[in-house]
């Protein structure tokens, strides 16, 4: 098996045409070289392992080569393209700048670009890795490279194209390697299997392209260990386990797992894989990059960045169509995070298992905060309740008169106050027998005095606020008040603690702000809260609607912006603290529960 040990030498291309992946590179080169107008200096840039001293030693040949072929390739058969092929050319210099990198280093160089060449038209130097060199072996290279002798070539290679000082770049003409995409890195391996009798399928190919990363000097040597390895019997399963990555098809049925919340199959699955002597990071690492090829997958026009192995990409897009993109970036964050995490972990496979369990709990999660999620499922409007509760309308002066304009069933008050003069009289009969219109009809007759407008007793007032709500289901739009809406509000909370919801916390922990005659705005302290509240949007709606009379309503939720604020004390109320908000609002209320010696009803 020793003739594959060097296929990377073996297979090293020797003419432009043979070189993988940088056609245009080797174009402009024979271009350049036809056309005589070769530059003096270049700069080759690019990842290691994608044919940068390839192309420099194979420019040297041709450039020296005494019968080029008429595309402008080097004949090989001349004396000096054997010597180039033997590798005894006195016309070619390699300088190593990662070891031989300094000043006297560059010198010595400098002295033999004096010299002529014996044989042959051009002395080619190249320097490898030239970002190494120190900067006073810049300095000393720097005049030579600007004054060439014509016979002199030089040809710096990088694979840190930052690192080169600006007065270099502007003196090379500059060429940028690509990396060898998977599709090329496998055509180039078949071709080396089918000269070499090695049987090798498409699939353990692709695997080991895809390991090398566009490197074609790892994928010959990856190809070369594997061969020896299986007698050249290359096959799908032992390239994976040669390689040491684990089977997609795991990642897949993990994948599952955490789609469906099954979080013991997939604890027994990272356990199997574990066995089989596959660590933690590994398994990070690799679910994070199966993910990413699912979210590719989920686009079609981003599609052909999918990298993988030709017979799984319908099992990815199928896959990828079952997860949301919520789930999967989540899911990529987490295993991000994790793989972060895992050098410092004390305890690398608890780490893992945990993550394994946030992923299970992944969608749920979602679900749970996205309100578009939340209201979707609750389609089904419950039927509205009896309403119990309904707001009152507050006794300023100008809703006075509104009341005393309605029609009026209640001449049997006890206590009838003057607004004109303020004076009040006293209590003409009994108390209780009387009722308040729930809510000013607007198209009522006005019966009454409208100077005159009642108040009832304070129980009376309770009742309104409690047994209200089943009259007024026309078609009204009662302008919104605040204290209507904190009381329904109010109301809408103790509905939500009968029924206990979770999200009475962030009900009470809001704060109400009316914007105008429809609509207001609910401000919580965080998101969380905010979601809360939307996931009750349509039932909270159909509340307010109702208790407030107003059809047109509308309202946001909307997060403080001062989330420091604290938002306590606006709600929730007890009873004998609404009564004080209402008596300080309304001072006449105070004053009828004094002079009436009422008590509040707890
Ligand atoms: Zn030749």
């Amino acid at each position: 098996m020793d003739k594959f040990i060097v296929s990377a030498r073996k297979y090293r291309p020797q003419t432009f045409d043979t070189v993988v992946g940088q056609s245009h590179i080797t174009t402009t080169l024979k271009n350049a070289i036809r056309n005589h107008q070769l530059a003096h200096a270049f700069l080759f840039c690019g990842p290691r392992g994608v044919g940068k001293t390839t192309c420099a030693r194979i420019l040297a040949k041709t450039i020296n080569c005494e019968h080029p072929t008429k595309e402008g390739e080097a004949c090989n058969k001349c004396n000096s393209c054997k010597s180039f092929n033997e590798g005894t050319s006195l016309n070619y210099f390699e300088l190593d700048a990662a070891s031989n990198n300094s000043v006297d280093d560059i010198r010595e160089l400098v002295n033999q670009v004096r010299f002529v060449p014996q044989s042959g038209q051009y002395k080619v130097y190249v320097i490898d890795e030239v970002h190494m060199l120190t900067s006073n072996a810049f300095n000393a290279f720097l005049k030579t490279l600007e004054e060439p002798p014509p016979y002199a070539i030089f040809i710096l290679a990088t694979t840190e194209k930052h690192k080169i000082i600006p007065t270099i770049l502007s003196r090379c003409q500059i060429f940028d390697f690509k990396r060898i995409t998977i599709d090329d890195t496998v055509e180039h391996l078949k071709a080396i299997c089918s000269k070499e009798d090695i049987t090798a399928d498409d699939p353990s190919l692709h695997v080991i392209a895809q390991k090398s990363e566009g490197c074609m000097r790892d994928a010959l040597s990856i190809l070369d260990k594997i061969v020896s390895f299986t007698n050249g019997q290359l096959n799908y399963s032992n390239t994976l386990e040669h390689l040491n990555i684990l089977d997609d098809d795991y990642y897949f049925k993990l994948m599952d797992y955490i789609l469906q919340q099954d979080l013991a199959a997939a604890l027994l699955l990272y356990d199997e894989i574990n066995r089989k002597g596959f660590d933690g990071e590994l398994v990070l690492i690799g679910f994070a990059e199966f993910i990413r090829n699912l979210l590719v997958s989920k686009d079609e026009k981003v599609a052909g960045l999918l990298e993988v192995v030709e017979s799984f990409k319908e099992k990815y897009i199928k896959t990828a169509k079952n997860a949301s993109a919520a789930v999967l970036v989540s899911a990529l964050n987490i295993l991000n995070q994790a793989e972060l995490n895992y050098k410092v972990s004390r305890n690398k496979r608890l780490l893992v298992e945990l993550t394994l369990i946030k992923l299970c709990y992944l969608q749920q999660a979602i679900e749970l905060t996205s309100e578009g999620g939340g209201i979707t499922k609750k389609k089904v409007v419950e039927t509205p309740l009896a309403f119990r509760i309904a707001a009152i309308k507050p006794f300023n002066k100008k809703e006075e008169n509104k009341l005393a304009k309605t029609k009026s069933r209640t001449s049997d008050a006890k206590l009838i106050v003057d607004t004109t003069t303020g004076k009040k009289n006293k209590p003409e009969k009994s108390l209780v027998t009387e009722e308040l219109p729930s809510y000013p009809q607007p198209q009522s007759n006005s019966t009454t005095n409208p100077a005159n407008s009642r108040l009832v007793a304070l129980d009376k007032l309770r009742d309104q606020f409690r047994n209200n709500g089943d009259n007024s289901n026309d078609k009204m739009n009662h302008p919104l008040q605040a204290e209507q809406l904190q009381m329904a509000w109010t109301d809408y909370i103790q509905i939500l603690k009968d029924a206990k919801n979770p999200a009475v916390p962030s009900f009470e922990r809001s704060i109400l702000r009316v914007k105008d005659a429809e609509s207001f705005e609910v401000v919580s302290n965080n998101n969380l809260e905010q979601k809360f509240i939307e996931k009750e949007r349509n039932k909270l709606f159909s509340f307010l609607k109702h208790q407030l009379h107003n059809n047109l309503l509308r309202f946001n939720v909307i997060v403080s912006d001062n989330p420091s604020e604290q938002i306590t004390g606006e709600v929730p109320l007890t009873i004998s603290q609404q009564f004080q908000k209402m008596a300080e609002q309304y001072p006449l209320l105070k004053e009828l529960k004094d002079r009436l010696g009422l008590e509040l009803d707890y």
